[in-house]
């Protein structure tokens, strides 16, 4: 039986790559590399102008604290290291480096040389944090970091295969085509946690990936694949752990909390890699597509490619671009650079005409139809909470929870009054953080 949260949307799929094979894209002539793809301390470059370096050096680490390394993905030459505004806003050192098309491999690259068996908890967690693996579902936290700090509190592991968004079929086709480096990175986790059973999770509308998965898992009593509903945000982890395990996660607390610890599955891939090749993580999967693609694809990307280089590649476009989204339709980040940079974190690429635009024909204008709060996947009352937010009315917003938004658009997806809630949430929440943040370096100076 497939099992499911409470609340949550049902979107047109728009899912026009699953069918298409993972095509290895050709190297680029450059890769812009930046120094933060993750949640934490930007790294500092470890290269200068003018270096040579190998695919898969170590360019980029910080000295300590939480962190995620940053290798190249191409052997080349450093042409240069300069600030650039990512998608986040935030202003960021990149490497860009000129591809010699020599692919040099880093001598460091090479398989991990002892069995599972004989491998401690800490090699593991060594090997993850220096193969430079973030959450590559989007959350770009780093992955060693969450090993860590689950460690010795939780009994599930599971590797979230929903891929909710539409248009995302990148996790899609590595079950698919690649099922072996799911299970086998699942294993290393098994390992590294010390537990005897794990959980893939796939929402039912991946049927040949989940029969590629059960292939390879009929005589497996640690691991077996639970199928969940089609529906948003079913990715989302509060809503695959209640449906999986029924336990509801309190808002600001983390799946550990509730003895659950949640891997995006293809940083469970890249997890296998690192300890079958060596290889840390310089490229990824990433899904091209949108109504303005001519040949949407999923490709194999070094980090660092140009968006442009991907699109070119799939045939290049032909409809007017109105927006060009890093991520899914729901969750993703416009973009106002056609050369932006693949990162650790980026699953698509969409490129939307004007027909993805949500025509206004009458000013926004709550009707109280309720839709919002019923399919609210965290059980507020959007309506309220856009209200609010849009009037600054600060104080009542958190009384109404504002903060547990976890800002997954179901609500203004699905609101015939075509009131802009979660963009009002958004942008209240900011404010809230940013007065927090004021207030608590007010009381920290007058402290001195
Ligand atoms: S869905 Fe829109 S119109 Fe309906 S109650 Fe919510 S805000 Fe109002
Ligand atoms: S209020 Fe937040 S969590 Fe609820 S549906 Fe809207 S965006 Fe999603």
């Amino acid at each position: 039986m497939t099992k499911t949260f409470r609340g949550g949307i049902h979107l047109n799929e728009h899912k026009n790559t699953e069918k298409c094979p993972i095509e290895k894209l050709p190297a680029p002539e450059y890769v812009t590399i930046p120094m933060s793809q993750h949640i934490g301390a930007h790294c500092k470059p470890l290269v200068n102008v003018g270096d040579t370096v190998c695919k898969g050096q170590l360019i980029g680490a910080a000295e300590s604290g939480l962190y995620c390394p940053v290798h190249s993905s191409i052997s080349g030459k450093v042409r240069a290291i300069e600030e650039k505004k990512m998608t986040s806003g935030v202003s960021v050192l990149n490497v860009v480096i000129d591809n010699d098309f020599e692919n040099r491999l880093d001598p460091s690259v090479k398989p991990f040389e002892k069995k599972l068996a004989e491998t401690s908890s800490e090699e593991i967690i060594e090997i993850v944090k220096n193969a430079g693996i973030s959450g590559m579902g989007g959350a770009t936290f780093p992955t060693f970091a969450k090993i860590s700090s689950a460690m010795g509190k939780v009994d599930t592991i599971i590797i979230n295969c929903a891929e909710c968004e539409p248009f995302i079929t990148a996790n899609h086709r590595l079950i698919v085509e690649n099922p072996a480096a799911v299970i086998n990175g699942l294993k290393i986790l098994l390992k590294a946690f010390g537990l005897r059973e794990g959980i893939i999770a796939v929402e039912d509308n991946k049927p040949d990936g989940i029969a590629r998965l059960n292939a390879l898992l009929t005589n497996s009593k640690m691991i077996r694949v639970e199928v969940l509903k089609t529906k948003y945000p079913q990715g989302d982890e509060r809503q695959i752990i209640y449906a999986l395990t029924g336990k509801e996660l309190p808002m600001g607390k983390l799946p550990a909390e509730v003895g659950c610890v949640i891997f995006n599955a293809e940083t469970c891939s890249s997890i296998f890699n690192a300890f079958a090749t060596g290889m840390p993580l310089i490229e990824r999967i990433v899904t091209v597509d949108g109504d303005c693609v001519n040949a949407p694809k999923n490709l194999l990307v070094p980090i660092g490619t140009p968006y442009s280089v991907l699109i070119d590649y799939c045939g290049g476009l032909k409809k007017t671009p109105w927006k060009i989204v890093n991520g899914g339709p729901m969750m993703g980040a416009a973009q106002w650079d056609i050369n932006a940079p693949v990162t650790k974190g980026t699953s698509a690429i969409l490129v939307l005409s004007n027909d993805f635009d949500k025509k206004y024909e009458m000013d926004p204008c709550c009707i109280r139809c309720g839709r919002c709060v019923r399919g609210c996947p965290m059980h507020l009352m959007p309506n309220y909470l856009g209200i609010f937010a849009a009037r600054n009315n600060y104080e009542l917003a958190e009384q109404f929870d504002i903060m547990s938004c976890v800002e997954c658009g179901s609500c203004s997806y699905n609101c015939p009054g075509n009131v802009p809630i979660v963009q009002h949430i958004r942008a209240a929440k900011g404010e809230i953080n940013e007065r927090k943040r004021a207030k608590a370096a007010q009381l920290a100076a007058s402290q001195k």
